[in-house]
């Protein structure tokens, strides 16, 4: 094999090991419920769904599992990274 794709092979492993490297800026998935497959999709910041209970709510069991199942790689819009605070 070329030598400098063994090192980027070398690279990729020990990124792999620091998973706070990575932030998920959008995607598009499937979820697998109880009854139904829904399809997610996250988008700076901004969750859909299509269950009936995300329109009312914007958030719902698929969207707070997929955050959970992704332990915090998911990369907030930068309001909500840093909230703006008024003295008041
Ligand atoms: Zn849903």
């Amino acid at each position: 094999m070329h030598s400098s794709m063994i090192g980027k092979i070398e690279k990729a492993r020990r990124y792999a090991q620091e998973p706070d490297r990575l932030s998920l800026t959008g995607f598009k998935a499937t979820f697998q419920g109880e009854h139904d497959r829904y399809a997610v999709e996250y988008d700076d910041g901004t969750w859909r769904c299509n269950c009936h209970f995300f329109p009312t709510w914007g958030v719902c069991s698929h969207t707070m599992a997929i955050e959970r199942i992704l332990g915090g790689r998911l990369a907030k819009p930068p309001a909500e990274a840093a909230p703006a605070r008024t003295a008041s």
